[in-house]
């Protein structure tokens, strides 16, 4: 066997909880330790360990990103009521993705993953579209009130220098509702620079949509930013990697997504990413499918799957039942931290192992080999259903023949 693939500096690597922990120990064991002398700085988010350390554990990983400058993370569990009782919490620990992309500043991109054999919903998409969702602020950090009969709602602002603003919102004459939300220049602006930065590391277009024409002052002020840090900082960057930056309004940009076909990337608001990313992930196939990394606006990058623990497989894990879980983006998430790792390094022999295994994955599925949930998407005649482990195993034997 040819000599292991050797690493500089290390990756921050994130473990999880539930299905997807069990399925990051078989990436590990049976696809990348056995090519790689992987060199890693080990985090473990599982809940338990969170708990024990006051979640400072998942601050830490956060910091290591901040130093080394690419992680790969499982997928973990965010604590509810539930959560706190199964696992016997000291209290109702915050989500960690939320943590995370607090301290990184970062923007989250999602992108499916293509397979031949899965056609996407929408007959033109030919390429994957990536969404670029804004992580801070709107809906997400509202303030709301119930009116209950008449009177009136005001919006006031007072500076720090004591100077009034306030306009009415609405004079009620019965019961409605009123909601105040927000956001940040500084947020907006580390938006914009995290999409340009990605659009020209990926070498694609960069499309961006709000309803300014509604809304003149806010998201006009979301377009204003945008263009202003484009033509200052990225104008001409954009014309030699000859990809295109372009604003719309958001219902003009529905429209020519569906009948483009694809390769692009959507940078939406908070609230129009959390709606479009599972649009366009249900019309692309299946959450199972779906890679997502977090970037910085200073190019630090988490890679991770868009979906959660999978925790129904989990438990039918734990009962000693065989489970068919899709292991393809938590996969992808690490072919992506090691071609990042590699591309910053300048270990092409790490980018060209990545690379080869994502070919063969999708080639295991293209050959109908498949996990449960692409049963009814694949177009294959012959599908074989085979389980976790041997769906990973199923790719290892496809790499050997490429290696
Ligand atoms: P989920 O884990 O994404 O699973 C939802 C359902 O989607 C599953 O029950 C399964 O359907 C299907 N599915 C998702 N991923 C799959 C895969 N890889 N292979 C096959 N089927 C897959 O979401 P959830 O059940 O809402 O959340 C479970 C836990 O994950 C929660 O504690 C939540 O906090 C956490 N979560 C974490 C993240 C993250 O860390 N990024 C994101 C979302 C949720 P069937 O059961 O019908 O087969
Ligand atoms: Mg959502």
């Amino acid at each position: 066997m040819a000599k292991k693939i050797k690493m500089l500096t290390p990756l921050v690597e994130i473990d999880g909880d539930e299905m997807t922990r069990i399925i990051w120990k078989m990436i590990k064991d049976i696809l990348l330790t056995p090519y790689i002398e992987l060199k890693t700085e080990y985090y473990d988010l599982g809940l338990e360990c969170r708990d024990k350390t006051e979640d400072k554990v998942t601050e830490e990983s956060a910091l290591a990103i901040k130093k080394y400058g690419v992680g790969v993370k499982c997928a973990t569990i965010t604590a509810n009521a539930d959560r706190v009782k199964e696992y016997n919490l000291k209290q109702m620990w915050k989500s960690p993705n939320g943590t995370i992309r607090a301290i990184l500043d970062g923007t989250v991109f999602r992108t499916p993953i293509i397979v031949d054999s899965i056609k996407p919903f929408v007959k033109t998409w030919r390429k994957p579209i990536t969404i670029a969702r804004h992580a801070y602020g709107d809906i997400y950090r509202n303030v709301e009130y119930r009116v209950k009969g008449k009177g009136k709602a005001e919006l006031v602002f007072t500076s720090d220098f004591g100077e009034v603003s306030s306009q009415t919102i609405h004079a009620f004459d019965g019961p409605g509702v009123i909601q105040g939300m927000h956001n940040l220049d500084h947020s907006i602006q580390s938006f914009a620079r995290a999409c340009f930065n990605y659009a020209l590391d990926q070498k694609q277009d960069l499309w961006f949509s709000t309803k300014d024409t509604i809304s003149k002052d806010y998201d006009h002020t979301f377009k204003d930013l945008f263009q202003e840090i484009y033509d200052n900082e990225y104008k001409d960057k954009f014309a030699a990697a000859k990809i295109e930056y372009f604003y719309t309004l958001i219902d003009d940009v529905v429209a020519r997504v569906m009948r483009s076909e694809g390769g692009m990337i959507w940078a939406c608001k908070n609230y129009d990413g959390d709606v479009m990313s599972d649009m366009v992930a249900s019309a692309f196939g299946s959450l199972a499918m779906m890679t997502s990394v977090l970037v910085s606006p200073e190019g630090y990058y988490e890679y991770e799957a868009a979906h959660g623990t999978v925790q129904r497989h989990y438990y039918k894990h734990l009962k000693g039942e065989e489970t068919s879980t899709n292991s393809m983006a938590t996969l992808f998430a690490w072919t992506g931290a090691l071609k990042k790792r590699g591309e910053l390094d300048g270990i092409k022999a790490l980018i060209d192992f990545a690379h080869k295994l994502e070919k063969a994955s999708i080639q295991t599925i293209e050959e109908g080999v498949i996990t449960k949930d692409l049963e009814d998407l694949s177009e294959v005649k012959h599908k074989r259903i085979v389980s976790t482990e041997n769906f990973l195993r199923e790719v290892n034997e496809r790499l050997v023949a490429m290696l």
